[in-house]
């Protein structure tokens, strides 16, 4: 049965008034140490409650009598909401905590990230998404840093952000369909509201339009601007509603700017060093990569000229992922989450009907595990292991990763690790005993977590020990080349000739030589895909280390708030921006055939390019434009002089051309990131080559 709404989820913050306030409530030390915690949070027992119901801020009150709207009209299912707490990091609503005294505003920007580092907020946020189709966030500027943007999102998303100006500037590209829509302190005060307080308000008027036109919530999913439309509907007094239109006038909207820190620099050519001790015993295996599915697929008949997506097309059957572009794929295999599996009924209808092979058109090795990110707050995994089992087997999955409990940030510290540890070994004993008692054909997996070099070596110890054949490495893919060479070190020993090892979510060349010295045979990551929107330096690869900018022309037409915000702060009007706009595409194309010069070219995409320089305060900085000027200008020439995509012979670069250097949609960028998958295997294969037959 079709959904009736999207699943609607809404992310605000936790606010310094609440229900109880009894002396001694827990502060940032009791949450730094988690024994002390338990101690604290049994003295102040009495006191806990769901955290829906703790906090009395303005923002907290209003949004929730919009949920509760919502929630009458449409049942109780039609969203969910997630509080993101300075103390307990990102929680349901149903949570029960109890009062404390800390907040992310107020800490130095330093002092939020370390913070929310250690509170795991970045992780439980990407896992939390995975299951919402449109989201709200309603957090401050600190709250919003501490999720630390961008994060994963898929191109049937809908996300919108009630933020501040200041945070709205910052907002990098992301994935899902995004409309930002800033807000000023000075304009909530003459709205009688602080800004915080505004955004609860802000969604209790949206709330009340969505029951009023019950299509609304399935309409924002395409056009989320409407969310500015609605919200003036319902007020009472015209001045209310001249207040509110003012307001929403007066801040310019969304502008998208990409963090040039979102992307590690460019691999370096030195390789790590490989320490002095023989080489694992497992080296015989080869090494191979697989890539982490996340329902990565292009329209394959996309209009670039017109820039008209197939009509009618369904995403699910029509869409192609990369190993159909290509004649071979560029991995040996992919990984594919449960929780993406279970990404919408619809989605795990589908699969459990044809199998996860013939769902993803690949017929090589398939990997499945349960995304332990996911559940990564939980006491315990949500599933048994028969479950698991069960799910590997009828879906037809090749590998089948036990159930395991990440050992990272707040989860390693004493008390939790060794709990996670005993629960994640316990798991891979179950899981190959209730395996060689059943008639399951796929081959099993243990996974082995740990918090230091000897903990790791003990797991995979304990795992050969069990009967385990291949060993998955966890909670590694944040580490540092560094910790992971440390912890290879200690697990080297241990390993024998059969043992075949996987480290999840780590993908470094330069890293690859050591790796394979120490013993891991196989390795997954998005890294090569994602890094082609992801930053503004290394958006197009080669295979050298070589690495290119894309070039960025935003559609002036398209759900762009960046070109929106230009108009609305008067630096250009729309015809303006559409005849630079095409101008650039039209000499980007000209260059490709030779027609047109390259200094003609950089002055062409420049003179577009210039103006996506964002005004602050309605103006623009001609010293920032001049310095964002400079430094494209070195990049597009340094790109249009190499014209890598010239050089390349993959079939995307052939067929699509110039386009696949252009940073605009999901087609030409989810294709320019199947072309560095491409790349990062060929390279990864040449250097598995020369490993094989050393040069002299
Ligand atoms: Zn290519």
């Amino acid at each position: 049965m079709p959904r009736p709404h999207p699943r609607v989820l809404v992310i605000t913050s936790c606010t310094g008034e609440k229900q109880f306030k009894p002396e001694h409530q827990l502060t940032l030390d009791d949450f730094r140490d988690p024994t002390r915690r338990r101690e604290r949070e049994t003295e102040l027992a009495e006191y806990a409650c769901p955290a829906g119901d703790l906090y009395t801020g303005m923002q907290h009150l209003r949004l929730m009598e919009g949920v509760r709207a919502l929630r009458d009209a449409f049942g109780p299912e039609v969203l969910e909401v997630e509080i993101l707490s300075a103390g307990y990091g990102l929680i349901s609503e149903h949570q029960k905590i109890v009062p404390y005294e800390v907040t992310f505003n107020g800490m130095k920007g330093h002092e939020v990230d370390a913070w929310a580092e250690h509170l795991g907020v970045h992780q439980a946020m990407e896992q939390r998404l995975v299951n919402a189709d449109l989201v709200f966030f309603l957090l401050g500027d600190n709250y919003l840093r501490a999720v630390q943007l961008p994060i994963r999102t898929n191109a049937d998303q809908t996300l919108v952000f009630l933020a501040s100006g200041g945070a709205a500037q910052k907002m990098p590209d992301l994935v899902a369909h995004t409309f930002v829509l800033p807000l000023s302190n000075q304009d909530a005060k003459r709205y009688r509201y602080g800004l915080v307080g505004l955004k609860g308000f802000l969604f209790k008027q949206f709330a009340e339009a969505a029951v009023a036109q019950p299509n609304l919530l399935k309409q924002m999913q395409t056009q989320p601007e409407l969310f500015r439309q609605v919200i003036n509907q319902g007020l009472e007094t015209p001045d209310q509603q001249l207040a509110l239109t003012t307001l929403l006038d007066a801040v310019p909207t969304t502008p998208k700017v990409s963090r040039s820190t979102a992307v590690p620099r460019p691999a370096k050519d030195e390789f790590l060093p490989i320490p002095d001790v023989p080489p694992a015993p497992n080296r015989h295996l080869g090494m191979q990569y697989f890539i982490p599915d996340w329902d990565d697929r292009v329209d394959p008949t996309y209009d670039f000229l017109n820039d008209q997506i197939t009509p009618d097309r369904d995403p699910y059957t029509d869409d192609v992922y990369a190993h159909q572009v290509y004649d071979v794929p560029n991995y040996d295999g992919i990984l594919v989450s449960k929780v993406v599996v279970d990404g919408s009924q619809k989605k795990r209808a589908r699969v459990e009907a044809v199998g996860i092979h013939d769902f993803i058109r690949f017929q090589g090795q398939v990997m499945g595990d349960c995304g332990a990110f996911g559940y990564i707050k939980e006491d315990e995994p949500p599933y048994n292991t028969v479950e698991i089992l069960d799910y590997y087997e009828n879906l037809g999955f090749d590998f089948g990763v036990s159930i395991d409990h990440l050992i990272v940030g707040p989860f390693a510290a004493p008390g939790i690790r060794e709990k996670r540890y005993d629960l994640t070994i316990h798991n891979a004993q179950d899981f190959l005993e209730k395996h060689r008692a059943g008639s399951y054909t796929f081959t099993p997996i243990g996974v082995a977590q740990g918090w230091n070099p000897e903990t790791y070596a003990d797991a995979v110890k304990e795992n050969i020990r069990i009967g385990y054949d291949y060993i998955a490495l966890g909670g590694l893919a944040r580490a540092q080349s560094r910790e992971i060479i440390e912890i290879m070190q200690a697990v080297r020993p241990h390993l024998m000739p059969d043992t075949r090892l996987h480290l999840f979510g780590v993908a470094r060349i330069n890293a690859i030589p050591v790796f394979r010295h120490l013993g891991i045979t196989s390795f997954d990551s998005a890294s090569p895909l994602r890094r082609a929107w992801l930053g503004s330096e290394a958006n197009y690869h080669t295979l050298s280390s070589k690495m290119y900018p894309a070039v960025r022309i935003p559609p002036v037409d398209g759900q762009g708030v960046r070109v929106k915000r230009l108009i609305e702060a008067g630096v250009s009007d729309r015809d303006t921006l559409k005849d630079l706009e095409q101008g650039a595409l039209k000499a980007m194309r000209a260059f490709d055939q030779g027609t047109l010069g390259l200094e003609e070219t950089l002055d062409a995409l420049l003179a577009y390019d210039e103006l996506l320089e964002l005004p602050r305060d309605g103006k623009v900085d001609p010293a920032e434009q001049a310095k964002r000027r400079v430094k494209h200008e070195r990049m597009y020439r340094d790109l249009l002089r190499d014209r890598p995509w010239k050089a390349c012979d993959c079939v995307i670069c052939q067929e699509v051309g110039v386009e696949v250097v252009i940073f605009r949609g999901n087609d030409r960028n989810r294709r320019r990131g199947f072309h560095n998958t491409r790349a990062f295997y060929l390279r990864f294969q040449e250097l598995l080559a020369k490993l094989r037959d050393p040069q002299p």
